[in-house]
């Protein structure tokens, strides 16, 4: 999405496509939190800055990257061969794991960017979007994490609580609640609109 006054400055927001397939003829793991979900969300947030009244200042990338599960390699291809400027990129926001949500949410690097941290927690309590939002350090569990050592600021946020379905079977869409996920959409708008307009 091209911005209207900041085409050269972009916010990103990433997901991965990828689960873990088939184990031997008969065993699936149909990864619906994992990551049906972040990417259903990153769609939701496509299609509101799709329509022309919701255009931003700086540009807006959706990243749908492969091959997480196997150890980022998607995100870490990105960031060796960007198609934009990694420098240009105000903020990446990862989409993984958003199907529960009774629980709130956790920003990873939320301790790390603790401004950017402190407008999510406003957004979040302005609009009670989610029942509780949860900062912790750096991890190298989603794709924000090769961006995050190449410098890019970055959040990976992920929803808590309901199923516990991980890496298994079980991680169907009927066992996620969704308690979270419109609540996610409302402050990840919030929080890249702000950022857009910065
Ligand atoms: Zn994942």
């Amino acid at each position: 999405m091209r911005g209207r006054t900041q085409p050269d400055s972009f916010l990103v927001v990433s997901a991965h496509y990828d689960h873990l397939g088939m184990m031997g003829r008969k065993t699936y793991f149909p990864g619906a939190n994992d990551n049906a979900s972040g990417v259903a969300l990153l769609l939701e947030l496509a299609a509101y800055y799709a329509r022309p009244e919701n255009r931003p200042a700086c540009s807006v990338v959706f990243l749908l990257f492969g091959a997480e599960e196997a150890g980022l390699l998607g995100s870490t291809y990105f960031v060796q061969h960007p198609l934009v400027p990694l420098a240009r990129i105000k903020f990446l926001l990862n989409l993984d794991l958003l199907g529960t949500g009774e629980e709130g949410a956790t920003v990873v690097n939320g301790r790390v960017h603790e401004a950017a941290f402190r407008r999510l927690t406003f957004f979040n309590e302005a609009h009670h979007y989610l029942p509780r939002l949860t900062a912790r350090g750096p991890a190298a569990n989603s794709d924000h994490f090769p961006f995050s050592q190449a410098g890019v600021p970055a959040f990976f946020l992920y929803t808590r609580g309901g199923s516990l379905a991980y890496h298994d079977v079980n991680d169907q869409p009927a066992a996620l609640s969704l308690a979270g996920f419109a609540g996610a959409f409302g402050l990840a708008r919030d929080f890249l609109n702000e950022l857009a307009s910065n």
